[in-house]
């Protein structure tokens, strides 16, 4: 389809609760800049059931406008409903591009979007611009198993669409919430969704690791040994206040959930602070927490690559270093 204006669009997830996932709100940060270059508006579209809640954050976080479709149907994610309604609402106002969080119901919505509306979609990229002399969006994402980063184009069709990895952007400081609300009355049949929630079931372990959310993480790798091998890490992590991380290899082997994964198939992070005990640093962990602000690597061998990202490195045995700098900052905070 042809666009009809020069909006981008941030699709804002909603919780059960009618609360933004975190990472829609986060979107609308790239969005700004990036409808700015295409010289249209920032428009937030959130669907779900009495999300008043969200619609006032997408506001507060800088949208010009939020178009909210609410209704029973949408209460929990469903692919038919929430495809129908996002589908007619593009019809309908034809954005030039739109970016939807990788969330796993983002990854479900936006290629059965993108596939309705005959368009392209480029999956969990990791950064975002507007190329220069085309103008279209440049959706940037690892490939080839993070080896290779690859910059994609959709020249010919519209909406450009992106699904983007929650915690790669930062969400901006809430301001006056000004957008334009625009309500939209779509209604789906019972009939034409096919997908029928008959429980939800809460994992209660992933629901108490926020890595995207976290200001300090301490990571472990197969460097820890084992699952005990985790304990000076919680320890450390316990006088810090941080959250536990973990490579895929820790978590490949059992020792940790994979909630706790930090990597290109694991969470992206962007914490203050990122301290890898037992890292190699390969490639597929740089992915997820290159972005942290300090990053601290305690590893046995001096060539390891975290080094080469590392801002302050410790050679030497975690099993040995971890204790004395847990005490250290244990009496530092007396
Ligand atoms: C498609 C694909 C996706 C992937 N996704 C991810 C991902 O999301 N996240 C991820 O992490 N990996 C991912 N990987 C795996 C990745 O390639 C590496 O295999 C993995 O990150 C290695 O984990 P590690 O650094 O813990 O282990 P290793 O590479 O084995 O490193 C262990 C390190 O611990 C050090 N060490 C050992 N004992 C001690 C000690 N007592 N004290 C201090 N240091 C010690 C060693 O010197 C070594 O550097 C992916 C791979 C592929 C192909």
């Amino acid at each position: 389809m042809e666009a009809k204006t020069k909006d981008l669009w941030v699709f804002v997830e909603t919780n059960e609760d009618g609360t933004a996932k975190n990472v829609g709100l986060e979107l609308l940060t790239p969005g700004r800049m990036m409808a700015g270059k295409q010289g249209g508006e920032l428009v937030a579209v959130v669907i779900g059931n009495n999300v008043e809640a969200a619609v006032n954050a997408a506001s507060a976080q800088g949208a010009d406008k939020v178009i909210v479709v609410e209704g029973p149907e949408y209460a929990h994610f469903s692919t038919d409903a929430y495809a129908i309604a996002l589908v007619s609402l593009v019809e309908k106002y034809g954005p030039t591009s739109m970016l939807i969080g990788a969330t796993n119901n983002g990854r479900d919505l936006g290629p059965r979007v993108s596939c309705r509306l005959k368009t392209g979609l480029t999956a969990d990229c990791t950064a975002l611009d507007i190329d220069p002399e085309s103008g279209n969006v440049a959706w940037t994402r690892p490939a080839f198993g993070g080896n290779l980063m690859a910059t994609i184009l959709c020249p010919d069709h519209r909406p450009q669409i992106g699904t983007v990895r929650p915690g790669v952007f930062k969400k901006g400081e809430a301001g006056e919430a000004k957008a334009e609300i625009i309500k939209e009355d779509i209604h789906v049949d019972a009939k034409d969704i096919r997908t029928q929630v008959l429980e939800l079931i809460k994992d209660m372990d992933s629901e108490s690791v926020d890595l995207e959310g976290a200001e300090i993480i301490v990571s472990g790798g197969r460097g820890v040994g084992g699952p005990e091998g985790f304990e000076p890490i919680k320890a450390l992590a316990g006088v810090l206040g941080a959250t536990v991380g973990a490579s895929r290899a820790a978590v490949d082997a059992g020792w940790i959930p994979h909630s706790h994964q930090v990597g290109q198939t694991g969470k992206t992070v962007g914490p203050k602070l990122y301290i890898a005990c037992g890292i190699s640093g390969a490639i597929q962990h740089l992915a997820g927490m290159s972005g942290s602000d300090v990053v601290v690597a305690i590893n046995k061998d001096p060539e390891a690559p975290i080094f080469d990202v590392a801002d302050y490195g410790v050679v030497g045995n975690l099993f040995e270093v971890l204790p004395v700098l847990t005490e250290e900052i244990k009496k530092a905070r007396v």
